[in-house]
């Protein structure tokens, strides 16, 4: 089977696609991975083609501006036409050369989907996120409804959609190409269980669990009891990591932080708190009995893999549908603001109370059951029988 994949250039999107890459190129399958130079090693390491969309120019060139794409999906509609047409050339004649089976897309690579439309080739949805719906997607404070009535005045977007007809995508409105319907092949990568209102999604989505990468290198617990603490790799909030430092600092815990891609400066630090600009997130929630997370959908499912319960500090809509989740599920303790006594009495909160940690593992045992990347190929390979 030969198939081609797109995605967007975001780490949070492009790693739990790998596996299923692996899977599948171990299988004999071909895949022909549409993506962005940073990305060429790890996509290539999975065995996948890689075809480099750098080079095109649109606004999605800027890192700042690819990350956002992942997690604001109004900005991402926005360069849906544009980022389609930059990409169509170029994109158009691969695809025509390779005639595959499959096109598999990020929800939010949305060239992808449109290509599958334009040469009528069977599309399958790639969903790093919850799979949202008009139920789900009220875990978010700003809804898909929201999203809607924007794109809907978007008169930029609407004039654009004429050039893709143009182009030969046949689309008729923005929505068709933003929302996946219960009628799409959806691999998404949660349990059913995580999954907000899971029953209301058809049997057309595959819900395979997150996909945890192996411990690279093992960090050494210290303490009795281990704090991580991290806002993942976009968001920038260094007033959450003094708070962690002063709310713990003189404590017995062992404290670890990853700034992602900061480069804070804290001065001196106490002896029980270690800060980094990156960690083996593996390693660390390995031994963590507590994780204060921005709820990103790897951190937050990468911490309740590990039983890590989760103090949840969300900083998009679509992080506090995870938070939500997490909560109404009772792995985890909403922060509401950022102060030390707060951090320190949310923390003692979950460590003091076993529920948290038993709420963590029923939720880590429905994502080790889930099916991972297997289910995702066999369910691939049943689309072209
Ligand atoms: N990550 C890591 N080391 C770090 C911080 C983050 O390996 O020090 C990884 C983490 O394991 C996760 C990803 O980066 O897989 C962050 O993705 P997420 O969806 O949680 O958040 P984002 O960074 O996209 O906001």
């Amino acid at each position: 089977m030969k198939i081609a994949w797109f995605c967007i250039p975001a780490h949070g999107h492009t790693n739990p696609t790998l596996g299923i890459v692996k899977e599948l190129t171990s299988a004999g399958h071909e895949i022909y991975y549409f993506s962005f130079e940073m990305f060429r090693e790890k996509i290539e390491k999975a065995g996948a083609h890689f075809i480099s969309c750098d080079g095109c120019d649109f606004e999605m060139e800027d890192k700042g501006n690819a990350d956002k794409v992942g997690k604001d999906m109004a900005f991402a509609a926005e360069l849906l036409v544009n980022s389609t047409l930059a990409l169509d050339e170029k994109v158009s004649a691969k695809v025509k050369e390779l005639s595959p089976d499959i096109i598999v897309s990020d929800s939010v690579a949305y060239w992808g989907k449109l290509t599958a439309m334009k040469y009528n080739i069977p599309y399958v949805s790639s969903t790093t996120t919850f799979a949202f719906n008009n139920q789900s997607s009220r875990y978010m404070k700003h809804g898909i409804g929201e999203l809607f009535n924007m794109l809907f005045t978007m008169p930029k977007a609407n004039k654009h959609i004429k050039k893709l007809r143009d182009k030969g995508y046949p689309v008729k409105s923005i929505i068709e190409i933003v929302q996946n319907s219960n009628d799409t092949n959806t691999i998404v990568y949660t349990s059913k269980y995580f999954q907000p209102c899971a029953e209301t999604f058809s049997d057309k989505y595959h819900f395979i669990g997150p996909s945890i990468r192996p411990v690279e290198k093992a960090v050494e617990k210290t303490a009795e009891k281990t704090v991580y603490i991290s806002m993942g790799t976009v968001v920038k909030n260094e007033e959450i990591y003094r708070s962690c430092i002063e709310a713990f600092k003189g404590t017995d815990y062992q404290v670890i932080i990853s700034t992602g891609t900061n480069s804070c400066n804290f001065g001196s630090l106490p002896d029980n708190i270690q800060v980094y600009e990156s960690v083996d997130q593996m390693a660390v929630l390995s031994i963590a009995d507590v994780f204060i997370t921005h709820c990103g959908m790897n951190s937050a499912s990468e911490g309740l893999y590990f039983e890590v319960p989760l103090i949840l500090c969300p900083q998009t809509p679509e992080q506090g549908a995870v938070a939500a989740r997490t909560a109404e599920l009772g792995a985890g303790v909403m922060l509401d603001s950022y102060g030390k006594d707060d951090i320190k009495k949310a923390v003692e909160t979950v460590l003091n109370d076993a529920k948290y940690k038993e709420a963590a593992k029923k939720i880590s045992e429905s994502f080790k059951s889930a099916g991972g990347a297997k289910e995702a190929r066999l369910f691939l390979e049943s689309l072209i029988k």
